[in-house]
């Protein structure tokens, strides 16, 4: 698909709900291979995402919200923080969209959430990672899902393809890319070290190379971006890149005025070398080139080009030549 973007995103555990229901046991048991009962599952709640305009300025629509409710049901969680922690895993097992009473996003809409219920059996082996879900350490989740296109919240084209930047104002108007086309969900995890990590919406790139442009419009758009040693390395590329055009740009830009002030000399004899030189430093290497083209015919009407002085010369030389073998 194209405009593929991956979304990694800051969610945050609830433990204030970890009272079980029997419908919640029921949802569980869809999932476990044999049937737990009520004293065998911790259940735990996430605020996944929500509907308001993040730091990358971007939001879900209330749609997207729609979309992940249907994709997080099902998803694990990993505890990648430690290495003892393999096999252990949580699962989602209910996602709800909610609205919160009274709520307006920044731009003035119904405030919507997106949450999920999880759970994780209640064997020893989990005691530490239960007891630190439910102390609040392990607050922070990270999430990852996959949205086909980040629409332009002024005109409603794809970010990637109109000329509004995420960010600035329009009209009085805000742009954001509003995040739409949610086709999958990924695996989620606990954060290693939440207090090492900024709080609020982290999002980034992972899984998907950043294209340049992307690249730039970050760095034009974003007070502080994050690049991965991946894009930083891109970027240097590109810079070298474009440092290699330029010096070709320079030399081409210093033989074409050269030729320029060369055939002026021919064809304007009556103006100065120095103003010639002033008057080349201020044109485009387009301009350059049409006095270049213009100077040339002129010089030949003036004078032979050089290759025909050149040829000329040649054929005497070897005529000459021949005469005196003779
Ligand atoms: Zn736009």
């Amino acid at each position: 698909m194209t405009g593929e973007i991956k979304k990694e995103i800051n969610a945050v555990t609830d433990s204030t709900t970890a009272k079980v229901t029997d419908k919640e046991l029921e949802l569980i048991n869809a999932y476990s291979r044999r049937k737990l009962t009520k004293d065998e599952v911790y259940v735990f709640g996430v605020v996944l995402c929500d509907n308001d305009i993040d730091r990358d300025n971007e939001r879900f629509t209330v749609e997207s919200l729609f979309e992940l409710e249907k994709l997080f049901v099902g998803k694990t969680g990993i505890f990648d923080h430690s290495p003892t922690a393999k096999n252990q895993t949580a699962r989602i097992f209910a996602c709800s969209v909610e609205s919160v009473d009274g709520r307006k996003t920044a731009t003035g809409d119904d405030y919507f959430r997106l949450t999920a219920r999880a759970y994780i059996p209640k064997t020893k082996g989990n005691d530490e990672i239960i007891q630190a879900i439910d102390s609040g350490i392990l607050k922070e989740v990270s999430i990852g899902c996959a949205a086909g296109e980040v629409k332009c919240s002024v005109c409603g084209e794809s970010l990637n393809h109109c000329s509004h930047i995420k960010g600035e104002t329009y009209g009085g108007r805000k742009c954001y890319g509003e995040l739409c086309g949610i086709y999958d969900a990924y695996e989620w995890s606990f954060v290693a070290v939440p207090a090492q990590r900024s709080a609020g919406v982290i999002k980034s790139f992972k899984g998907k190379e950043m294209k340049m442009e992307e690249i730039l419009k970050s760095i034009y758009t974003e007070k502080d971006i994050n690049l991965s040693g991946e894009e930083c390395k891109k970027l240097c590329s590109y810079i070298d890149e474009l440092k290699k055009s330029a010096a070709d740009g320079v030399y081409y830009r210093d033989s074409l005025t050269s030729e320029v002030l060369r055939l002026s000399a021919v064809v304007q004899p009556d103006i100065s070398r120095e103003t010639m030189e002033s008057v080349a430093k201020s044109m485009s290497v387009v301009q350059l080139k049409e006095f270049k083209n213009a100077f040339e015919k002129r010089a030949d009407s003036i004078l032979p080009s050089v290759p025909q002085l050149y040829k000329q010369k040649n054929n005497i030389t070897a005529e000459s030549n021949g005469n005196f073998k003779i």
